[in-house]
């Protein structure tokens, strides 16, 4: 079968397609034919040797994939191939305390499709059967595979995590990326007013037309201010942190009493401060975020198969194009998510 990987970290140029040994399923896997492979940012770190840990060598990127069940290895019930599938990528040990309470995503051997073991970029990808999820037949590969890690992210973040609620008011920061995109919709179906903030009049009109109450381009003077303004001079209920020291005064600076600040990235510097007696006074809740869980997963499809979320893709691209999609990715001109695409 073909799989795009690498040999060395570097450039998109060092993806090469090349042809490898179909995976075999053992006891408890199955091997999942890609329709579709969503290209996430951290795709680019780990081609690039940026991620905390060291990615295997050869490596085959990918965890957003959607596919169709092609083999079943002994022991696995309830999967026949031929089935629709969408590969939940955080696999859990299945048996700490965390997996038990059904937050496999902070298990302590946690380990992400596409990140530390093989991932999508390839005709098939062979998983544990508990990581299958059932794609109902009116959501496209393409469409399940946009929203995987961004929409599960921003799920977590805003639904469990910050308990988001009708009535309520979120600011997102950083809202034109693919959490930030698949966060306005989430925000707009839990009932809350969004507040969002990106980088160009372009960014602005989309992030208006996806649903988003009021948008300020990241070089305006007293966003805090404005949205403070617009709240009755409260502030906001929730932030969606992702972007981390550049946005972070902002953040801060726009929430309400006792609102809750959740954050699961902060790719402009993780290095931050926050003012105890400020954070006392006003019973602020910093609250961390991290991927999201199996059954968020499902919850995310229904929402797709309902329309209640829209998939934003950029573009797609032939699986031997991952370079260029790379190379695109990488000068953050893109609005939504790029999406690797293999006919089956
Ligand atoms: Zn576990």
């Amino acid at each position: 079968m073909i799989a795009v990987r690498f040999h060395e970290t570097g450039a998109p140029d060092v993806l090469r397609m090349e042809e490898v040994d179909y995976p075999q399923p053992d006891e408890g896997e199955i091997v999942v034919g890609v329709r579709a492979c969503g290209i996430n940012r951290a795709d680019l770190l780990a081609r690039g040797n940026l991620l905390p840990w060291p990615v295997p060598l050869p490596h085959t990127l990918g965890a957003d994939v959607a596919g169709v069940v092609e083999r079943v290895g002994a022991g696995v019930v309830g999967l026949e191939p031929g089935q629709r599938v969408v590969v939940n990528p955080y696999l859990g040990c299945g048996r700490c305390r965390y997996c038990l309470a059904g937050r496999n995503n902070i298990c302590r051997t946690s380990r992400v499709v596409g990140l530390q073991m093989p991932g999508g970029y390839a005709d098939a990808v062979k998983v544990p059967a508990s990581a299958a999820l059932p794609l109902p037949d009116e959501v496209p590969f393409d469409a399940a595979a946009s929203v995987v890690l961004v929409g599960l992210t921003a799920w977590h973040l805003l639904v469990t995590q910050a308990a988001l609620r009708v009535g309520e008011s979120v600011l997102i920061v950083g809202a034109s990326s693919g959490v930030g995109t698949i966060g306005i919709q989430i925000a707009k179906a839990a009932g809350a007013t969004v507040f969002a903030i990106v980088g160009s009049e372009e960014k602005r009109a989309r992030a208006l037309a996806l649903g988003a109450d009021v948008v300020f381009l990241d070089d305006e003077p007293d966003i805090a201010k404005a949205i403070k303004a617009r709240t009755g001079g409260e502030g906001v209920d929730v932030v969606f942190e992702h972007v981390g020291r550049d946005t972070w005064a902002t953040s801060l600076a726009s929430m309400a009493r006792g609102a809750r600040l959740a954050v699961c990235g902060g790719h402009s510097g993780f290095d931050v401060g926050v003012h105890l007696a400020m954070m006392s006074a006003k019973e602020i809740s910093l609250i961390g975020s991290y991927g999201g869980t199996a059954r968020e997963l499902i919850d995310l499809m229904e929402a797709l198969r309902q329309g209640a979320i829209q998939p934003i893709i950029h573009r797609r691209y032939p699986l031997e194009q991952a370079g260029a999609a790379h190379a695109e990715m990488e000068q953050r001109r893109h609005f939504g998510k790029l999406v690797l695409i293999r006919e089956g």
